[in-house]
């Protein structure tokens, strides 16, 4: 089966706009996926001896398979290049697909590359350098877009220095990060990229995803495709937990970390364990000098896409109530992913005034300060 043929869905493409009812506010997506065409697309921005390697090796493609090809969960209609290549793959299309119909303002995007399943840690890090090239001179020129970093994070050090080296520049706002890493992210050998994160204003975006090479639930590897995107959430709770408890939101208090596509109804909860443990074991951690929750409204953010919304919407709206701030819900479409029927279902049903503004826009426009361009 051709690529492009595994990819394409039979559906007439849905209407998939703004929804008119929503205020004439700034829009600013936070998680729409770009990806290469193929594995040669990246050649021109890898050196000589990677080409041959990736040649000479058979390696037809990194491309994360987080959505099987055929999954309804994979692509929404319409979104495969009329000339073939993967979603996700033509600028073109995504200005008419989903930058003017949505009037969006600015899109984030994440290109979830799978760099940080490579174990050759020289290859990971020319792989990066490669994405993050090939994001600059092909998509970021769109001036409604901005990039986020990939990073090869079995290698901090030289992780960091990609940092450096493009910190600087507008058309970058965050450092990417896969959930399934190999070791919890709070721990300290990944401090030099959060320092280097900090120093540079961007944020450190967490993504459904990753190789890192543990189980996909602490009990084991489970049978099934459901088990393991239900389970995604649980690979963000426990890197939210690292986070707080090493000390990366105190060490480095600038420091703004998105957790993008893993949900956010679990949080109040968690919070709430969080805090009371804290309470009674933070001699163990002295650097942790507030409650967990106190820190996680100040430091994290979280993209709304997929949405767990239950049978009666309403009822999510009391756990954004529970979660006690305005500002840490971000609006996403995860485009070009079909997590969703009707575009009205891209927000949580009955949030309104300032609460609503905020999450279409203003709180992604401080998270990412977009505002200070
Ligand atoms: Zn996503």
């Amino acid at each position: 089966m051709r690529q492009a043929d595994a990819h394409r869905s039979p559906d007439p493409a849905p209407e998939y706009r703004r929804p008119a009812d929503w205020p004439e506010v700034d829009l600013v997506d936070t998680d729409v996926h770009i990806t290469p065409p193929s594995i040669e697309a990246l050649f021109p921005y890898l050196p000589q001896r990677w080409r041959d390697y990736v040649r000479e090796s058979g390696v037809r493609s990194l491309e994360s398979d987080l959505y099987p090809p055929g999954s309804p969960l994979s692509a929404i209609p319409g979104s495969v290049p009329a000339h073939g290549g993967p979603p996700g793959s033509d600028p073109d299309l995504l200005r008419t697909q989903l930058l003017d119909p949505w009037g969006t303002t600015v899109a984030v995007t994440n290109c979830v590359y799978g760099v940080d399943g490579i174990h050759n840690p020289d290859w990971a890090v020319a792989m990066a350098r490669a994405v993050n090239d090939w994001q600059r001179a092909e998509w970021l020129c769109e001036p409604r877009l901005r990039g986020s970093i990939v990073v090869a994070g079995q290698d901090p050090e030289r992780a960091a220095a990609e940092v450096e080296r493009l910190g600087g520049l507008d058309e970058f706002v965050q450092v990417l990060m896969p959930v399934r890493s190999r070791t919890p992210l709070g721990q300290r050998h990944y401090w030099p990229i959060y320092e280097a994160a900090e120093r540079h204003g961007l944020a450190l975006g967490v993504h459904a995803g990753g190789a890192g090479g543990n189980p996909m639930s602490p009990v084991g590897s489970p049978s099934y495709y459901l088990e393991e995107y239900v389970l995604l959430a649980q690979a963000f709770q426990a890197q939210l937990i690292s986070l707080v408890s090493e000390g990366v939101l105190v060490r480095f208090p600038e420091l703004r970390v998105v957790l993008i596509e893993g949900g956010f109804s679990w949080l109040p909860p968690l919070m709430w364990r969080f805090d009371k443990n804290w309470k009674g074991l933070r001699r163990e951690i002295p650097w942790v000098d507030r409650l967990p929750s106190e820190i996680i409204r100040e430091s994290v953010r979280f993209t709304a896409q997929p949405l767990d919304a239950p049978a009666d919407a309403r009822r999510l709206l009391q756990v954004v109530e529970q979660l006690g701030s305005d500002r840490m819900l971000l609006f996403s479409t995860d485009y070009p992913h079909r997590q969703f029927d009707d575009p009205a279902c891209s927000a949580p049903h009955g949030l309104a005034g300032d609460a609503l503004v905020g999450f279409l826009g203003r709180n992604a426009l401080d998270v990412y300060r977009l505002d200070e361009e």
